[in-house]
């Protein structure tokens, strides 16, 4: 369901980056605004900010698809990106021709490193930026998470509070959005990583596990969201496990059990 490339629109951006198409979709920009309209120092809407964290949250997202895009290009496969309102795709050329399994699916090897290059390409991009801050003499707002690796908050701001905002959205974004596409839950790219390990290990038992972790790890995110009012994340989560408890009885009826 989050799979689907939507259709052109005349108010689609395109260019190309690293010799990659890139289109990004207008509800993109809505849907990262919405994300992020009250990440001010105050609370209090400011369209200044708001443009300058839709940028960080556009350069974040980009560096995480084209980091799938370079992956498949290693592997001789063309891609293009697309991003949307459910984030990004990275779309191989030959995906026609696959009859619609995820990246042709015959090397899961292949896929698992296809797969991780798009959060590792951010959580790189995040920790070059922590390191650059954290050796200069210069500090920003703690980023959750991050501030267990590389803690920012000492050093005095930078003279401009759009360089301290900007490079704050741009750690925030990157963080965020590479540990949420972590979670082993499909069809987020934790979910495949869970799964191509699974059949290089198990052969075709794999792809039941994966479902199962995905079904249990789904379920507890979204208990753990939902106990912590965050419930967007946690109605999205029990969308997701409940599809891939669907999906576990389907795959499991086809094959017999
Ligand atoms: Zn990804």
């Amino acid at each position: 369901m989050f799979l689907a490339e939507p259709q052109p629109t005349p108010y689609d951006l395109r260019f190309r980056w690293l010799g990659i198409p890139i289109r990004v979709a207008p509800w993109f920009w809505l849907v990262v605004a919405l994300l992020g309209w009250n990440l001010t120092p105050t609370g209090e809407p400011d369209g200044r900010y708001l443009l300058l964290w839709m940028g960080a949250a556009f350069v974040s997202i980009l560096v995480h698809e084209l980091g799938h895009a370079l992956a498949m290009r290693f592997y001789g496969i063309s891609s293009y990106v697309v991003l949307y309102q459910f984030g990004g795709l990275a779309v191989p050329e030959r995906y026609a021709s696959y009859g619609g399994s995820a990246r042709g699916g015959e090397d899961p090897f292949r896929e698992l490193v296809i797969t991780a290059a798009g959060p590792a390409a951010q959580l790189a991009l995040a920790l070059a930026i922590a390191a650059a801050v954290y050796v200069s003499p210069y500090g920003l707002p703690s980023v959750p998470y991050l501030e267990y690796v590389l803690p920012l908050s000492q050093g005095q701001p930078f003279a401009s509070p759009f360089v301290t905002l900007g490079l704050f959205y741009l750690l925030l974004a990157s963080v965020f959005w590479a540990l949420l596409n972590l979670l082993p839950v499909y069809p987020l790219d934790g979910g495949q990583i869970v799964r191509n390990f699974l059949v290089l290990v198990q052969g075709s038992a794999g792809i039941r596990n994966s479902l199962i972790v995905s079904m249990v790890a789904g379920g507890a995110v979204a208990w753990y969201a939902f106990s912590r009012q965050q419930m967007f994340l946690g109605v999205m989560m029990a969308l997701l496990a409940i599809s891939s408890f669907r999906t576990l009885q389907a795959y499991s009826g086809r094959r017999g059990w």
